[in-house]
């Protein structure tokens, strides 16, 4: 006899599910920018500081009172060219 592979139960099955959606949640947060709809990404996950503009380093985030905006669309904004 070889199967000594223990068999998991329902209740580790359902933690290991459980553990699989709380990591994608809090590697993809569904943020979406407000003016473009682009979904933020891990690879421009970071917040827009005014430090951004001083250093002229791309801008990241905003977080606006109920909606998000990306560093492409504040660029954009503070420039005049959308509203
Ligand atoms: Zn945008």
């Amino acid at each position: 006899m070889s199967d000594a592979t223990p068999e998991l139960t329902d209740e580790q099955h359902l933690q290991i599910a459980l553990d699989a959606v709380g990591n994608a949640a809090a590697l993809m947060p569904s943020i979406v920018c407000a003016a473009c709809n682009r979904t933020r990404t891990l690879a421009d996950d970071y917040d827009y500081t005014p430090l951004q503009l001083i250093t002229g380093r791309p801008l990241g985030w905003y977080n606006g009172h109920d909606e998000q905006m990306c560093g492409e669309c504040l660029g954009k904004l503070m420039r005049g060219e959308i509203h």
